[in-house]
């Protein structure tokens, strides 16, 4: 068995976008115990719990990349409907958990909460779903809180706003450094392996490997 059935075996996901923003709120679930977690519940909660229903998982946490109303508008409704904890971001995002209902207002989005999550997630933290452990990665830049979800056994990241195909997060909203978030990408996610497959918070996934060598953020041609 090559590593990549295993993987496909081990674990699945889906990605539900949401908000105007299309946000990659994404549903991922262990394969043995149908145990799952959903990260980044942004918005549209009627369609991820429509989601879940039709992958047929258990939800039993909700998983924060970073503080954005995109990443995060859903989350108070969704914790509520399926009364599961929500863990992450890093606490450095904790101010945009208690304005989201001002964040809304700016971006045009009605009907979303102010929250406190259950657990803020430090560099080195392990957080399990089912039989899978994921290792936290802390990788300020694009907001000051952006944790990064790493799977060393799937050779699979969740990286929010971090890192994008062919791009990098904007840096111009509260706590954003280009400089902090290309030190992280280059420190922390670029040591993690090229084999290393991702899904980021908008648009298509990538690997490691191919932004390693093809992205102009990092490859210094931007
Ligand atoms: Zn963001
Ligand atoms: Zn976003």
């Amino acid at each position: 068995m090559t590593d990549e059935t295993q993987t496909r075996a081990k674990a699945g996901a889906m990605i539900v976008p949401v908000t105007p923003f299309e946000q990659n709120c994404t549903i991922i679930w262990c394969e043995a115990t149908r145990k799952a977690v959903v990260i980044d519940p942004g918005g549209d909660v009627p369609r991820i719990l429509a989601a879940i229903k039709q992958a047929d998982v258990t939800v039993e946490k909700i998983w924060l990349t970073h503080g954005h109303i995109d990443h995060v508008g859903g989350a108070a409704d969704l914790r509520d409907a399926l009364k599961v904890p929500i863990e992450g971001p890093h606490q450095a995002d904790g101010f945009m958990l208690d304005h989201v209902v001002d964040s809304g207002a700016r971006f045009g989005m009605t009907g979303v909460r102010d929250f406190k999550t259950d657990r803020f997630l430090e560099e080195g933290d392990q957080v399990e779903i089912g039989e899978l452990t994921f290792d936290i990665l802390h990788c300020p830049g694009h907001s000051p809180g952006s944790v990064v979800y790493f799977s060393k056994e799937l050779r699979f990241a969740h990286v929010g706003d971090v890192l994008f195909a062919g791009s990098v997060g904007r840096t111009d909203l509260p706590g954003g450094s280009h400089a902090t978030l290309i030190r992280s990408i280059k420190e922390k996610l670029l040591s993690l392996g090229d084999d290393v497959g991702f899904i980021c918070g908008h648009g298509a996934g990538s690997s490691i490997g191919q932004e390693r060598m093809t992205n102009p953020f990092i490859t210094g041609e931007l």
